[in-house]
């Protein structure tokens, strides 16, 4: 990691006077009601696996933005340091800095209202051992999962027995669509979003000024052990009231605008609006860098809104499950009001401009949030990045072609990378140039131009060099961390390779047996090779005897296709198993030989033809390469 060329320091020294560095009011909020911090404690699994610690961040004791920081990220990333259990009002407390998220705790008649429990069993229990060292011991009776991100619900074991809900003891309460978005949402194309994950958080980039400091929603994500209970009772209509151990609690449903199953809530005894991660302290992310379905920033508006008129005027305090809590009605309304008016703007003006003709990469240099927005830290773009949040209404709306043909079937990368260096007259001229380029301070033109050396040639270790060092610069003038994390984790990878990823990063066994059979098989069939299976046919029929379900797959064309609750009576072969056991293949526990052998599946029919059904799928390799070319024939 390099120092901050004088062009960098020059930038984040300008980016003070664009930022309202004045404005300390988030340090006063976030400290607000403070009992005790978790401090620098490690907590670790049960085999001493590193799952969380805040070690690492000292460095962000320092009021002054180092040169290779942004002024405003370092602000947020020092405010994000507030740690420990807080109490928001009576009967009302928030475990922060745990993880990425919160878990928030009310007071019932008679036992614990836990609102989202953290990533991992580790954090959750460890967060609710502080909650009751300094409050009475009181049973936890229900879990609130606020929506389907795992940073929401993956913690549950931590706090609560499946055992316990199962004897109606603890209520589990989500919105609707809740199971289907939670294990749904990274399965399909869950691979390829694990691998650039690490390029949004940031997670194995060393902490530090020249390291990752932060992630916009919180410091870090959790490495620990992720649980799933499913829900007890769904939200379904679009507001609900229920009293819960006492507590009056209002719910209204937020679906696909920040995850496909959300909800905010509204607890009028104690006059607290809990917005969950439908508002945040920045701008949130319409399109994850790690990927996923571009979300709808006009229904995001509308949910404000909403809540602005249906709690605003009653509102005291505004809290949320990830940051810090806004205090006073005033306040509150005020933060309603600008976080309505940031993604209702973003949306308009951008499709205003699509309208006028512009393509994204251009509308992207063009809006710029108005003065009284950015004179706002909550409309700034600390987990999303704005640039990008333009890409992605533009790509909902029109997709990711810009409607030139030149650019409907250009070449991949690595045809068109030697194709330009070629015309530009070879690597040495073109570094010559990039060289010249940097110097002048040009980092996004080089990052352009030297990524196309390393894909014309992985082995140019000048270019790779070059590339690097202009994604790093790019990295320290970045408000967002997101896009802070991922010019540092480019730059790590073009120095070092692809890094290993840490073990056990599978999905969690209450995952895959929450995951519907559906699901199931349609992961099957985007595992299938198109060129192995060319020219095969054939009908399996599976019978699951447990959970009473029948499915007819279907091969042919090197399409694997399925219907539910239908046997066909031409079936190459009859399949005869339980769920449990098809979860226990997928942990990877026994193989569907091995289940054959013991019995625990009986086939009829041509026992050959699963077999060779499973020598066309394909295993996805974890450590695929993103900033430079695969290596040949591979
Ligand atoms: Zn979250």
């Amino acid at each position: 990691m390099k120092d901050a060329t004088e062009a960098t320091r020059a930038a984040n020294r300008a980016a003070i006077a664009q930022v309202p560095l004045a404005d300390r009011q988030s340090f006063e909020d976030a400290r607000r009601g403070f009992i005790e911090a978790l401090g620098d404690k490690l907590i670790t699994r049960p085999d001493g696996r590193l799952v969380w610690t805040l070690q690492g961040y000292e460095f962000l004791e320092s009021e002054l933005a180092p040169d290779s920081v942004h002024p405003g990220l370092w602000r947020h990333a020092r405010v994000n340091m507030a740690n420990g259990l807080y109490r928001v009002t009576d009967r009302v407390y928030q475990l922060r800095g745990f993880d990425v998220s919160n878990m928030t705790i009310i007071e019932g008649d008679t036992g614990l209202i836990v609102i989202d429990p953290l990533i991992s069993t580790e954090v959750a229990k460890a967060a609710m051992e502080l909650y009751l060292k300094h409050r009475p011991l009181k049973p936890v009776v229900a879990v609130i999962y606020s929506h389907s991100h795992v940073d929401h619900f993956g913690g549950v074991r931590g706090i609560v027995s499946a055992d316990d809900v199962a004897a109606g003891k603890v209520t589990i309460w989500a919105p609707a669509g809740f199971i289907a978005a939670a294990v749904g949402e990274n399965v399909i194309a869950g691979n390829a979003m694990l691998r650039r994950a690490l390029f949004q958080f940031g997670a194995m980039l060393p902490r530090g000024e020249r390291g990752q400091v932060d992630t916009g929603l919180g410091k870090s994500v959790s490495l620990g052990t992720v649980t799933l209970i499913p829900p007890t009772n769904l939200i379904e209509k679009s507001a609900e009231t229920h009293r819960i151990d006492g507590v009056e609690i209002v719910f209204e449903l937020t679906p696909d605008a920040e995850a496909p199953a959300e909800l905010i809530m509204y607890y009028p005894d104690f006059r607290v609006l809990n917005m969950t991660e439908i508002t945040t302290q920045n701008f949130h992310n319409l399109l994850p860098m790690r990927g996923a379905l571009v979300r709808d920033s006009l229904s995001w508006s509308k949910y404000i809104g909403g809540a602005l008129h249906r709690y605003g005027a009653t509102s005291e305090i505004l809290i949320a499950q990830h940051n810090w809590p806004v205090w006073s009605g005033d306040r509150v309304r005020g933060f309603l009001r600008k976080q309505r008016d940031a993604y209702k703007f973003v949306h308009d003006q951008t499709v205003r401009l699509m309208n006028c003709g512009y393509v994204g990469a251009e509308i992207a240099e063009m809006v710029m949030l108005p003065a009284s927005l950015n004179d706002e830290w909550s409309a700034h773009s600390f987990y999303g990045n704005l640039k990008h949040n333009i890409r992605a209404i533009y790509q909902r709306y029109l997709g990711h072609y810009d409607g030139n043909p030149a650019n409907l079937d250009a070449l991949p990368p690595v045809e068109a990378a030697k194709k330009s260096v070629e015309y530009m007259g070879g690597a040495d001229a073109v570094l010559k140039k990039a060289r010249e380029d940097f110097a002048r301070a040009e980092y996004r033109w080089v990052a352009q131009v030297a990524s196309q050396l390393v894909f014309a040639d992985p082995a140019n270790r000048d270019a790779r060099g070059l590339a690097a060092d202009a994604f790093e610069q790019l990295g320290y003038q970045s408000e967002s961390a997101t896009a802070r994390n991922a010019y540092l984790q480019g730059a790590f990878e073009l120095r070092n390779g692809v890094p290993n990823l840490p073990a056990g990063s599978g999905a969690a066994p209450d995952i895959i047996r929450s995951l519907p059979l559906d699901m199931y098989f349609d992961f099957m069939a985007v595992r299938l090779n198109g060129d192995k299976a060319a020219g095969k046919t054939m009908v399996l029929n599976w019978r699951f005897t447990d959970s009473n379900q029948n499915y007819v797959l279907n091969l042919e064309n090197s399409a694997l296709t399925f219907v539910e609750d239908m046997q066909a009576d031409d079936a190459d072969a009859t399949l005869t198993l339980t769920r449990s056991t098809l979860d226990e293949i997928s942990l990877r526990k026994t193989t569907f030989a091995a289940a054959l052998q013991s019995g625990q599946i009986a086939i009829a029919g041509k026992k050959e033809k699963l077999e060779e059904l499973l020598e066309m799928l394909d295993d996805f390799p974890i450590r695929f390469p993103v900033v430079e070319p695969r290596p040949a024939g591979v």
